[in-house]
């Protein structure tokens, strides 16, 4: 069994979801993020953020597949200040939803004085709420805008063990868990972090408190890179302990600190009913659906 915490399942098909299923992928974890370009108004998020909570997780389910989401206002669109503050707004709405496990994916991307006061924000929200945080570090200096982010988690009293640092690499692992956050790495098909890189990561730097992710969207991005990750991991020669603790038992341990997501929602799920409806629509196209009456696993 694998766990994505990572992937933007909204922007993929339903092949996509029936291969996934079919490689051990039991649950994904779908941060809200931007659209490849920028929203112009606060009911695209309030949509957004709605079908996240609700007709995704449906889509999911009728593949076998159990969805999580985190919810929060993107670095990219911190920078729109106007629309910023409308979207914080909206956020307290979401965030008690059940399906969602964090306030994420939030942090900074050009680092910029509007991205930082929303990044913190946020984090008082999170405060508040009593959530988990997922933070999206920028790809460009990535080393001090990594440091950084966690800095600002810990000035603002958050407990490092409920926040997962993404987007990692092998110059930024060290300081992440030094400080006892989350390392999560996002495996990319042919750039950034590769998954030969990753083996190299789990030999070095152990298992504990790493975890993989596709962080799959609407860009070149594979859906299946934490099987295939754990796959090539084994060949490696890592232990199957430590391929399980990074694809599954990891952000397990963490998300499930939200209180909800429990793995009970996949071991005892009813199987696949393609003939359930999500306000009178389905995944299906007039097509036969496919109904187990049998338990999943
Ligand atoms: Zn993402």
């Amino acid at each position: 069994m694998f766990i994505d915490p990572h992937v933007h399942m909204t922007s993929r098909t339903t092949d996509d979801y029936e291969a996934m299923a079919e490689a051990g992928v039991v649950a994904v974890i779908e941060p809200s993020f931007w659209l490849g370009q920028p929203r112009t108004q606060v009911g695209s998020f309030q949509d957004y953020f709605s079908s996240l909570v609700g007709w995704e997780p449906f889509r999911a389910s009728q593949f076998g597949i159990k969805h999580y989401c985190t919810i929060g206002l993107n670095s990219k669109e911190a920078n729109n200040e106007a629309l910023a503050e409308e979207v914080m707004e909206l956020l307290p709405l979401y965030l008690h939803k059940e399906n969602v496990v964090a306030v994420g994916e939030i942090g900074y991307d050009d680092q910029t004085p509007a991205e930082d006061k929303y990044f913190r924000q946020q984090l008082e929200l999170a405060k508040e709420f009593d959530m988990l945080v997922q933070v999206h570090t920028p790809h460009r200096d990535k080393k001090a805008g990594t440091i950084r982010s966690m800095e600002v988690c810990l000035e603002h009293g958050l407990d490092p063990s409920k926040v997962v640092i993404d987007h990692n690499n092998e110059e930024t692992v060290q300081e992440v868990l030094d400080r006892g956050f989350i390392a999560a790495f996002t495996i990319y098909p042919k750039t950034k972090m590769g998954n030969e890189r990753m083996v190299e990561v789990v030999k070095r730097f152990g298992s504990d408190n790493i975890i993989v992710d596709s962080s799959a969207d609407w860009g070149v991005s594979d859906p299946l890179a934490v099987p295939k990750t754990a796959r090539l991991m084994l060949k490696r020669g890592v232990s199957r302990e430590d391929v399980i603790k990074t694809c599954y038992q990891n952000a397990l341990d963490v998300f499930s600190k939200s209180g909800k997501m429990e793995e009970s929602h996949w071991l005892n799920a009813e199987g696949i009913d393609q003939s359930k409806l999500f306000n009178d629509n389905s995944v299906l196209r007039g097509q036969q659906p496919r109904i187990d009456s049998d338990k999943i696993v």
